[in-house]
């Protein structure tokens, strides 16, 4: 079992209370590791450390700061067996897809290292004679980062990369649930000579530590990926200090099939989406709207692929295609909404109850749930695990109305080969992400930004990098 320290300041530290937490294997139950429950001293600490070490670093160039990302990438890709099986270990994702994760982080880190000469401020046209108006994009100085459990590396990279690129120094907190890929980094990060205090990690309860970090106002920045309330409670915690926030909150993404898809495409996409991961994935397939001419095909053929759905050790080989929940707690909530949409009218077509088959793990089965309606909870509020609802619809404008009728704003998919159906879709679907005859994920150099409660602002590309920046226009009258 490992025992992790804080990182700060480029020391590695127990929490400030000497206190730890004990972190979970969702699949065996067992204790792996402890971690240490840091508190309100440990955020002033971790902040006093970036806040100090941010002129110094912002003042280097930017492409020795890309160096670092550089050396990020190739340190997790020579560390890529050990990662993935810490990352499948505390969070029960299966191995071939936390190999994935490392792969894609790497990635990210190399990605940011390329834009060291590609951000650019701007020469503004003068209303005066002899001045120059210039546009300067500067880093916003110390960013707080917090993690979610479902994707901890991954979202970890989101957060460190633009913030080392731009010159900001950051404190990060992982959640609590998954706190030792992190560490495990932090490690790898500490013997690559990045100065002291511009990488920060700190463990701690969100409510405690992290609300010291967010609320402090030494930052320029909370960059927060997680559910919509914390995202409210972060809101209310910066007012004070009127702190910049970036919110990458919950989904509730809507499918819609139209009745000439290619069906055998879409209940493949659709399914994969539905349980990649066990269903914990914000912007994964989480309710479908069928066109009633093509509703039974499609229900003959998804209810096939979801009872075909393997689960089980996330060890496995050859590997299942997803494993179990993070914690009972989600199990509950998931095993609670089945139980009222079948109260609301839903039929159960597969699964609908707890894996009694699995010796430990918090199990729920690959689910499908037909005869829904827009009004029932399953069709409004986020699911986060392997439950797929779907609603039958008489045309396409009701599929778009019913799909739009949503609090949240984060991604939405179409499977069509009607030109007007997939632009009236990408026009009028009130989302930060419609993908188009394909399954449910973002490309590094795209932007991944949620509408209405799924979040404000957003992550990668081009537009996720300026949110680590600041403009500063100069006058120059000469
Ligand atoms: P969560 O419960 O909101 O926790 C996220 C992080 O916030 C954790 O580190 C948590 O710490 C911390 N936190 C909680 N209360 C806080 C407070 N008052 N101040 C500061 N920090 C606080 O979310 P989760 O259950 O980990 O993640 C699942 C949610 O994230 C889902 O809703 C999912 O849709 C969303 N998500 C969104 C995206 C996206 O890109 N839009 C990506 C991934 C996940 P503790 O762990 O210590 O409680």
């Amino acid at each position: 079992m490992n025992t992790y320290q804080q990182y700060i300041n480029g020391e590695f530290r127990n929490a400030d209370s000497n206190e730890q937490f004990a972190v979970i294997n969702p699949f065996t139950e067992k204790i792996i590791a402890m971690a240490p429950k840091g508190g309100k001293h440990d955020a002033e600490l971790a902040l006093e450390a970036a806040s100090v070490a941010q002129k110094e670093w912002a003042a280097k160039s930017c492409i020795e700061r890309a160096g670092f990302l550089k050396k990020m990438a190739e340190v997790i890709r020579e560390n890529r067996e050990m990662l993935a099986r810490t990352l499948a270990e505390e969070q029960a994702k299966i191995f071939p897809l936390a190999q994935v994760e490392i792969d894609a982080t790497a990635e990210y880190f190399d990605y940011y290292a390329g834009w060291a000469r590609k951000y650019e401020g701007e020469v503004i046209e003068s209303d005066r004679t002899n001045e120059n108006i210039l546009l300067y994009r500067q880093p916003i100085g110390v960013v707080v980062g917090i993690c979610p459990w479902n994707f901890p590396f991954f979202v970890m990279a989101r957060k460190v990369a633009p913030s080392i690129l731009t010159g900001c120094t950051i404190v990060l907190k992982p959640s609590s649930e998954t706190p030792n890929t992190t560490f495990e980094f932090a490690k790898l990060v500490s013997s690559i000579g990045l100065p002291n205090g511009v990488l920060n990690f700190v463990s701690g309860g969100g409510s405690t530590l992290g609300d010291a970090l967010v609320r402090s106002s030494q930052v320029g920045l909370v960059t927060l990926t997680g559910s919509v309330e914390t995202g409210q409670r972060i809101i209310a915690s910066t007012a004070e200090n009127i702190t910049k926030t970036s919110l990458e909150l919950g989904g509730k993404a809507p499918v819609i099939i139209c009745a000439d898809c290619d069906m055998d495409m879409a209940v493949k996409a659709v399914v994969d989406s539905r349980i990649i991961f066990s269903g914990q994935v914000c912007n994964c397939a989480e309710r479908v709207y069928v066109e009633a001419p093509v509703y039974d095909e499609f229900m003959d053929k998804v209810t096939r692929a979801m009872a075909a759905v393997a689960y089980g050790d996330p060890f496995a080989d050859p590997a299942p295609n997803m494993s179990c929940q993070i914690n009972s707690a989600q199990l509950t909530k998931i095993e609670g909404m089945v139980a009222k949409a079948l109260e609301e009218g839903a039929e159960v077509l597969v699964g609908g109850s707890r894996c009694e088959d699995q010796p430990t793990g918090f199990f729920y089965k690959p689910t499908l749930l037909a005869s829904c309606t827009q009004d029932m909870e399953i069709i409004r509020k986020e699911i986060f695990g392997p439950v797929l609802p779907v609603v039958k619809v008489t045309d396409f404008d009701e599929a778009l109305n019913m799909a739009n009728d949503c609090e949240f704003g984060l991604t939405s998919s179409i499977f069509t080969n009607n030109i007007s159906k997939m632009m009236r879709a990408i026009n009028e679907l009130k989302f930060g992400e419609t993908y188009v005859n394909r399954e449910h994920f973002e490309a590094i150099q795209g932007f991944h930004a949620g509408w209405r409660k799924s979040g404000i602002g957003g992550a990668d590309g081009k537009h996720g990098l300026y949110e680590y920046l600041q403009t500063h226009v100069a006058y120059i009258q000469y």
